[in-house]
């Protein structure tokens, strides 16, 4: 029997609704998150996918944001219909999140000790000395060590990889079912970003949570992801496994994106863009959003808004131009490339291989 998802965000639609014009960020977005695994988000910068990862702990603004449709289903209850205090019990306790930049984020007049205490006193009703116990095996457990010089130190007298340690150790210091990290690494250099790297796979194998693993950086989605997701103007545009993504990638800014990642294999070689930038938020363009930069847009695309068609088992694509069938095994039609395409050619060992 298949296994159930922990957390399903389904045909979700957020529009941000501003005196200057409407900004559609999320457009009937669909990702499952299933218990002891990492999804990795991945699209360049104002593609939505901070936005689905607030949408996940309700810290989008509301208003200007407004939900248009959709659920967010986690343990089978809709996050959306939640009032804010059941929310409240809910963040922190049974959901984390992990932000990009721990500095603003950290209270910077409070000790970080006091600051993961304060999620086990009010999540877990412990008394201010015993969360600071249970806080020192928190430590232990993000490898700061059981260090006192840490729990009364104040954020600026920590480093940059020490601060989201302990952003980290205050999103699970409740043992979460779900960790939510929004671009967890992007502000490290790259031996500080591996340690985080392998301290978030290690929560996952020790504690069997589920991760959201929202990065623009291919290299670091495929060196931690089991499935991932491509999202392109709000839309997911191909998911699958990670080796669907990286080894057999469909969709054109997929491979446009994998295209553009340095690899050993393009040493000496010009990396290919994806050309143009990503549109004005103000205004989608219609069909296919991506097909203004896309090498090889038909008629249709500028028309109709492709469907989400399988390419196999769980891969799917939205593409007019890639062979598939709807979710119920009909076949869809297509038009067909008669060049061939370009595929990624993405290497390096995945963390968790
Ligand atoms: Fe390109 Fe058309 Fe496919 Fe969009 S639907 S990615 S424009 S071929």
């Amino acid at each position: 029997m298949k296994e159930k998802a922990l957390l399903s965000i389904e045909n979700l639609s957020i529009d941000f609704v501003m005196e200057s014009g409407t900004v559609s960020a999320l457009r009937g977005m669909d990702v499952d998150i299933y218990p002891g695994s990492i999804h990795g988000l991945v699209g360049e910068s104002g593609s939505g996918k901070t936005v689905a990862a607030r949408a996940v702990m309700g810290l989008n603004p509301m208003p200007p944001g407004l939900i248009r449709g959709g659920s967010i289903l986690f343990r089978g209850d809709d996050l959306l219909k939640k009032s804010l205090s059941k929310l409240r019990k809910i963040r922190g306790k049974e959901i984390g999140m992990i932000f990009q930049e721990p500095t603003n984020y950290l209270n910077p007049a409070m000790q970080a000790g006091l600051q993961i205490a304060e999620q086990l006193m009010y999540h877990e009703n412990l008394s201010k000395k015993q969360a600071l116990e249970k806080t020192r095996e928190v430590l232990r457990e993000v490898e700061l060590g059981r260090n006192d010089r840490i729990l009364s130190s104040y954020p600026h007298e920590l480093s940059g990889g020490m601060k989201q340690r302990v952003m980290i150790a205050m999103a699970a210091a409740c043992r979460p079912k779900l960790l939510l990290a929004d671009e967890p690494t992007t502000a490290l250099d790259v031996t500080i970003q591996k340690q985080i790297l392998d301290l978030l796979v290690k929560l996952r194998d020790e504690w069997n949570i589920a991760i959201l693993f929202v990065s623009h950086d291919l290299a670091v989605v495929h060196s931690i992801a089991d499935t991932v997701s491509v999202i392109y103007a709000g839309e997911i545009v191909e998911q699958g496994k990670r080796d669907d993504i990286f080894h057999d990638p469909r969709h054109p800014y997929t491979i446009g994106l994998l295209n553009s990642v340095p690899t050993p294999s393009h040493r000496g070689h010009k990396l290919d863009a994806v050309k143009g930038t990503i549109h004005d938020p103000y205004h989608v363009p219609s069909g296919c959003p991506f097909h203004p930069r896309c090498p090889i847009a038909a008629d249709i695309c500028s028309r109709e808004r492709p469907a989400v068609r399988y390419v196999s088992g769980q891969h799917s694509c939205s593409c007019h131009r890639v062979e598939g069938k709807s979710f119920n095994g009909t076949p869809i039609h297509w038009t067909p490339i008669h060049e061939t395409p370009v595929h990624g050619n993405f290497e390096g060992e995945p963390r968790n291989a």
